[in-house]
């Protein structure tokens, strides 16, 4: 039996923009995964915002984006489940889904990663899936590929050449992704602001985000 290798990338995606894509595109390559995820939370657990999107917006601009991709998916598994979005909820119900057979590539950028001991129960992560965390500017990903957050540190050991290893034989590998600083908080103040935002994210959520006049001031 083959191993079927996934993808699963989480996040608030508010909107989803071309760092996220890209970062996935390249991850994606360089691992020979056959399908990415993408999974929009419903409500993120670490994000206190009262102005989010509602997540039918944000898993609709998902949609949008991943369109024309034969390796992307967009996942309602978070939205559909509604409530504070937890991945370790996510990727048990995915594991479930693929069956045995499937390897789990969990993506996160270095930002969400350094958090990790915050988020819940996240000793089962490493447990269920290997974990991709990549860099996003301004932050390059190698400082820290000799140094896991501490409490992480207890999940794993070093094998030299190998890596990082848990018991259940998944790891965590440092992937630097080309350097693209957008951030969806910016994409936010511009339209607030009434800016252009042509060429940080796909014109098909550009044009979502202006039919549906998200992110305005007062709307
Ligand atoms: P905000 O600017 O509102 O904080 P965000 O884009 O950081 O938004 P998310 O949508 O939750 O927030 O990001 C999902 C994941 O994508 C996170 O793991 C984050 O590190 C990563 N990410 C976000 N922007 C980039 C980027 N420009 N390049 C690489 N990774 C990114």
């Amino acid at each position: 039996m083959t191993t079927r290798h996934v993808g699963v990338f989480g996040g608030t995606f508010d909107p989803i923009h071309h760092g996220h894509l890209r970062s996935a595109e390249e991850i994606a390559e360089d691992l020979g995964l056959e399908r990415v995820l993408f999974v929009p939370s419903a409500e993120p657990p670490h994000k206190k915002r009262s102005n989010l999107a509602g997540a039918a917006h944000r898993l609709a601009m998902v949609r949008l984006a991943v369109r024309g991709n034969p390796l992307f998916r967009a996942s309602d598994l978070e939205a559909r489940r509604g409530g504070r979005s937890y991945s370790v909820d996510t990727l048990r119900q995915v594991q479930r889904r693929l069956g045995g057979d499937a390897e789990i590539h969990f993506f996160m950028g270095l930002d969400a990663f350094r958090e990790i001991e915050t988020w819940k129960n996240f000793g089962e992560i490493f447990a269920l899936a290997n974990v991709v965390v990549t860099s996003r500017p301004p932050e390059a990903v190698e400082p820290i590929v000799e140094t896991l957050p501490v409490a992480v540190q207890a999940h794993f050991c070093y094998r030299r050449g190998r890596g990082w290893i848990h018991r259940s034989g998944h790891t965590i590998l440092f992937r630097p992704v080309t350097p693209l600083d957008i951030s969806a908080s910016d994409i936010r103040a511009r339209v607030a602001r009434r800016q252009s935002i042509r060429y940080l994210l796909p014109p098909s959520v550009e044009r979502y985000i202006d039919r549906h006049r998200l992110y305005r001031k007062g709307s």
